[in-house]
């Protein structure tokens, strides 16, 4: 009898365990849903691809994704927060309001062809060297496949597409932040392209980007030196500065600068100069404190030349909230999805890919790697998805759409971005958003959990964008 009760109880907790595994039947179906766009996104991230316009340059990228989302039902608001390529796409209603936030803006200078060699597509032009173009396409189609679902009656609520431009630059998320467009939203899913698939347990570096100009006085070169106050000695000054705080900041921190005018010719004492420069740190709060002295530096390089200065904030990005609970669900969706299989033409891409940027020639890395606690420092890099995640619980993840360990934002990843490793990758994260975001849809336990962490780790603290008042910094056609 004992042996028997014994035998009924593992079968009992075996069912049980098989149960919380098993995908739900309304899982499967968005995934079937997505399955059934392969088509379509593939096209519309081809055409983005070739399209390669910069941050807020982006609306024809973004025409691509809205008209779709209009042609499948969505109600589309074009335009928001004063940015012509940014757009919200929003079907059902009621509660709860499921966010799933695409990008689509590419890199200057990098353009590229779906080649393993080093070849422009378009000279000088620019390049998908972050995966941008399967960005938007996937995060798109998830959304049109929970949308089926809430037509078909077998979830409740709303699931809205954010359509964000300029990552790479400005930041679109935070002035769609500071328009207050994400304040319903229950909870926001997000992937990236990278070259490894795992659930984001690292999280964003913070950062400010801010441009320092100095205003002196022109003369002769060599004819009345005495009379001119040089703007470019400024700049020498600033960086030379820069470079001695180097030694005494947190390791966690990045300083970087790039020199914008300084003058055109050698004979002429420069009246003005311009440099570009970033802070970053793990925190916010350590960006802050680096900042404040970096300000004393250009204001120290100003007196050293006798030239004025101003000092002007462009963006600046928050760093992470990474929510376990969040992770461990998109992990467990992307263990169950696997990953895709490759053909041996594909990995030939991949190794030649490596072998011309000297990286080690393994080929791809694109199963999901075990979840890891959440670290107490991200890696370099920043996003304005952090500045989302202190307004909306936010789960975020990467998905292998290019080579193990070729470099990023670089010819290698528009190329292989273009072509079909990156349209594999970018099918494993449309299903992940699906499948995690009719979790969130269909189990309320789940969805509270995440949200009740998200509110004790954002408890007593103030988000406050960097952006200035005024305008997004659209560019004048
Ligand atoms: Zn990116």
């Amino acid at each position: 009898m004992r042996f028997r009760a014994l035998l009924l109880l593992s079968l009992f907790l075996y069912a049980v365990a098989a149960r919380a595994q098993t995908p739900s039947s309304a899982k499967r179906a968005a995934v079937a849903a997505v399955e059934r766009q392969r088509a379509q996104l593939v096209s519309m991230s081809d055409e983005i691809w070739r399209l390669a316009e910069t941050a807020l340059r982006e609306d024809r990228s973004a025409k691509v994704l809205a008209d779709y989302a209009e042609q499948q039902g969505f109600t589309v608001q074009r335009g928001v927060a004063d940015m012509p390529s940014a757009f919200i796409a929003s079907y059902g209603s009621g509660r709860p309001v499921i966010a799933i936030l695409g990008e689509y803006d590419a890199l200057p200078g990098i353009s590229q062809k779906a080649s393993p060699m080093k070849e422009a597509l378009q000279e000088g032009g620019a390049g998908h060297g972050c995966g941008h173009n399967l960005f938007g396409a996937a995060s798109l189609g998830a959304a049109v496949a929970i949308k089926q679902l809430i037509a078909d009656g077998r979830l409740k609520g709303t699931v809205r597409f954010y359509g964000t431009p300029a990552e790479e630059a400005i930041g679109g998320k935070i002035y769609m932040i500071r328009e207050g467009l994400f304040k319903d939203v229950d909870l926001a899913l997000v992937w990236h392209p990278s070259d490894q698939t795992y659930a984001d347990n690292e999280g964003f570096q913070s950062n400010i980007q801010f441009f320092v100009e100095f205003q002196g006085r022109t003369a002769h070169a060599a004819g009345d030196p005495w009379n001119g106050r040089s703007a470019a000695d400024a700049i020498e000054a600033f960086t030379h500065g820069v470079n001695l705080l180097r030694e005494h900041v947190r390791p966690t921190v990045r300083l970087h600068y790039t020199v914008q005018r300084a003058g055109d010719v050698p004979n002429v004492v420069p009246d003005y100069a311009r440099i570009l420069t970033w802070v970053r740190d793990s925190r916010r709060d350590g960006v802050d404190t680096v900042f404040a002295r970096v300000k004393e530096i250009a204001q120290g390089a100003a007196l050293i030349a006798g030239v004025g200065h101003t000092i002007t904030v462009q963006t600046g990005y928050t760093d992470e909230v990474i929510l376990e609970k969040g992770i461990k669900a998109v992990h467990d969706n992307l263990t169950w999805l696997g990953a895709p299989s490759y053909t041996e033409e594909e990995l030939t891409f991949a190794r030649a890919l490596q072998q011309a940027t000297g990286k080690a020639v393994v080929g791809m890395d694109a199963a999901a790697r075990p979840l890891q606690p959440i670290t107490a420092d991200p890696p370099g890099g920043s996003s304005d998805v952090g500045d989302v995640s202190w307004v909306v619980p936010t789960v975020h993840f990467y998905v292998a759409t290019a080579p193990k360990g070729i470099p990023w934002h670089a010819w290698p990843v528009v190329a292989s971005s273009g072509m079909s490793i990156g349209h594999k990758g970018m099918m494993v994260a449309a299903n992940a958003l699906a499948a995690t975001a009719t979790d969130f849809f269909e189990n309320v336990a789940m969805r509270e959990s995440v949200r009740s962490e998200w509110a004790t780790k954002t408890k007593g603290m103030t988000y406050r964008w960097y952006v200035p008042d005024g305008q997004p910094p659209v560019p004048k056609k």
